[in-house]
């Protein structure tokens, strides 16, 4: 590589950094992820997003105006193949407390599931209860998940498609027993840019299908969907997100969450009333996010 090529490269990492950082810096402003205090369990499975999660975190700690605690668990859930030495070694250089939880859920799971089937919604109903039960015992108050922005657009297609619900995957959320609150600060950042981070990071990535389970195929049409979208409508995945950012419950069906029944003449409601016009759709998808036009702002760097 030339001097001027390793510039750019250089030059294109920053960029990509910074705007990672920036990103989850606003996401967990915008939703108040964290406060004063806090300390945060981060889940790191191993993957490319939970390392990029745990670095934005770990810098976000850096520089935040307020005090926080961060510790990682990791659950070895006993798949064959799990390279068990893999995240402590990391985890040593980093100087971060940390707990490897192993529970083997893997045999409880080939166990009762037939051979065949998916086995992925009783093993992270496991999962689930294992990191609730683990988050109470090391006092967190607070659980980091690292799904990015296409994690949660694919979710909300997915809930239409086949749950006929309009909802997604929450940047935070109670969890179901009212216990702890997660988090997702990686909610504003693409895949695409988390999968060139992880690469130049050069992180050690442990591969997700050890437990040798079928992937999901509707979460794999959905996304085969969505690419194929924003292959031929560039812009068109910013501006769903930005949807999901601008909901119109008044213009939506849902007699719950917008109180039609007692709309009256005289009342002037947001978005107003357009039924007798052509609805006003902007000839170009709507990006709010300044600094990311829709398709320019591409880090090159070589993945193959
Ligand atoms: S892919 Fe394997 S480890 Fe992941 S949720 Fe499904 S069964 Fe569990």
């Amino acid at each position: 590589m030339s001097h001027s090529d390793q510039a750019k490269a250089q030059f294109n990492l920053n960029k990509l950094q910074k705007r990672l950082r920036r990103q989850t810096g606003q996401a967990v402003m915008d939703f108040n992820m964290i406060e004063e205090g806090d300390r945060i369990m981060v889940c790191l499975s191993g993957g490319k997003d939970s390392y990029t999660m745990l670095e934005m975190l770990q810098h976000l700690k850096r520089v935040a105006p307020i005090k926080f605690d961060l510790f990682v668990v990791n659950l070895d859930q006993k798949q064959p193949g799990f390279p068990e030495h893999v995240l402590p070694e990391y985890l040593d250089k980093l100087d971060i407390e940390y707990k490897i939880v192993e529970e083997d859920t893997y045999s409880i799971v080939t166990d009762i599931i037939p051979e065949g089937k998916t086995t992925c919604s009783l093993c992270s109903r496991l999962r689930r209860g294992i990191l609730y039960r683990t988050a109470k015992e090391l006092g967190a108050t607070k659980i980091a998940l690292g799904h990015h922005r296409d994690d949660m657009i694919e979710t909300l297609f997915l809930n239409m498609f086949y749950g006929g619900k309009l909802k997604s995957m929450p940047a935070k959320l109670m969890s179901d027993n009212g216990e702890h609150m997660v988090i997702r600060p990686l909610a504003y950042c693409k895949e695409a840019d988390i999968s060139q981070y992880a690469f130049v990071q050069g992180y050690p990535i442990i591969p997700c299908n050890l437990c040798g389970s079928q992937e999901n195929l509707q979460r794999k049409h959905t996304k085969n969907m969505l690419a194929k979208w924003n292959e031929e409508h560039p812009g068109r995945i910013e501006s769903i997100f930005t949807a999901m950012q601008n909901v119109v419950p008044s213009h939506l069906a849902d007699a719950e969450l917008f109180d039609f029944e007692n709309l009256k003449t005289g009342e002037v409601i947001d978005g107003g009333d357009i039924a007798l016009d052509k609805p006003d759709i902007p000839k170009v998808p709507v990006n709010t996010d300044d600094e990311q036009p829709a398709q320019a702002d591409v880090v090159t760097i070589n993945l193959s």
